[in-house]
């Protein structure tokens, strides 16, 4: 087990997991890469999950030669469920945990692993986060109620992408991914003038979210058209590896301080709407973008660049187009949440909950 120590997370620099596969049917191999990692795999994964990857993987872990049992996920990435991997883990001895699925269920695994001092492969089925490779996990209560973030002393010791699973998923996911990953550009545009004597990683971390912006205005819409059809081509492996690695690495080089602009404080404000919860975190960030791009007043020419991007992708980045009610005082709360939202970074344009409200209701009436 992995020697413990009291430095923080945030006292050294890290970039990105330690190995890293995209490559359509690579579960049929998995075990050969997960064999230097551990002999013992706590396998943790929701239903679906475990449904789509299950049959590759058992058997290539019975092939390599490793004891595996598996853990059903359900719910959140909470203390519980937390809790409930630890003792699976401990119960059978794992010397490592492989997490299978979405944002939540590789968070959760990250965690118990984390508190564990073991090993963590994560296998995402789903492109919605960059969770697979980032070095945190959101904690939530049981209720679905945002806790807060725990920062990893490690990246994920490998992550196993399989292009051939993700086309399975619904596109949802992946359009939901490509927007949160594209606010990473965005806010990190509004955070960096304001950015002074900025260090190497976080220099580096900036140029890197302009090779992700190229990038998904390259790939993106191709991606998500492929991903409909099931076909794994170029331009969908191009936007993984952007959704999932690149924008993982950004996240982790920033500390992700350097990336909190507007649009994750405005998806943190809408998350006070009931009608909200059922909504994607990246669509949620996605508007955020756009509010975002309403406050700075930004010139014309880009805010329709970015329209277009969203119709592109099948999407209408408003309240009415994210099926949420207009309601003034909810706005007004919405929008104080978000101008308070302690994760903002140094922006360089004013915000308080006026400016954002105001963003909401011109952006509404734009789009109408
Ligand atoms: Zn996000």
């Amino acid at each position: 087990m992995a020697k413990r120590t009291k430095q923080s997370p945030l006292d050294f620099v890290r970039t990105g997991p330690t190995q890293y596969i995209n490559r359509a049917r690579i579960l049929r191999t998995a075990g050969d890469y997960i064999a230097p990692w551990g002999s013992r795999a706590l396998i943790s994964g929701g239903e679906t999950a475990l449904a789509v990857s299950e049959e590759r993987l058992s058997k290539s872990l019975d092939k390599a030669g490793i004891k595996w049992r598996r853990r059903l996920f359900t719910g959140e990435c909470s203390p519980r469920h937390i809790a409930g991997i630890k003792g699976d883990a401990r119960a059978f001895k794992a010397d490592v945990i492989v997490g299978v699925g979405g944002g939540k269920s590789l968070d959760t695994a990250k965690q118990g692993a984390a508190e564990l001092g073991l090993p963590v492969v994560c296998i995402p089925t789903i492109a919605a986060t960059c969770s697979a490779t980032t070095a945190l996990s959101v904690i939530y209560n049981d209720r679905g109620e945002f806790q807060r973030v725990r920062i990893h002393s490690r990246n994920p010791s490998l992550v196993l992408v399989d292009p051939d699973i993700i086309t399975h998923s619904p596109g949802i996911y992946l359009r939901a991914g490509i927007l949160d990953s594209l606010a990473k550009w965005y806010e990190g545009r509004a955070v960096w003038p304001s950015v002074r004597n900025p260090d190497v990683q976080s220099a580096a971390a900036f140029q890197l979210a302009e090779v992700l912006y190229n990038g998904h205005r390259r790939y993106a819409i191709d991606a998500v058209r492929l991903n409909a059809e099931h076909q794994v081509e170029n331009a969908l492996i191009q936007t993984l590896d952007i959704v999932i690695l690149l924008t993982g690495v950004i996240q982790t080089l920033a500390k992700g301080t350097l990336f909190t602009g507007l649009a994750h404080p405005v998806h943190n404000g809408l998350t006070l709407i009931k009608e909200s919860h059922h909504i994607l975190h990246g669509l949620k960030v996605g508007y955020g973008i756009m509010v975002q791009l309403c406050v700075q007043n930004c010139p014309k020419k880009e805010f329709e660049d970015a329209l277009s991007f969203f119709r592109k992708l099948g999407l209408e980045p408003s309240l009415k187009g994210l099926k949420l009610p207009f309601d003034r005082n909810l706005i007004l709360r919405v929008a104080d949440k978000a101008a308070n939202d302690p994760d903002i970074g140094p922006l360089n344009f004013p915000v308080n909950k006026f400016v954002v409200a105001s963003a909401i209701e011109r952006l509404e009436k734009r789009l109408a």
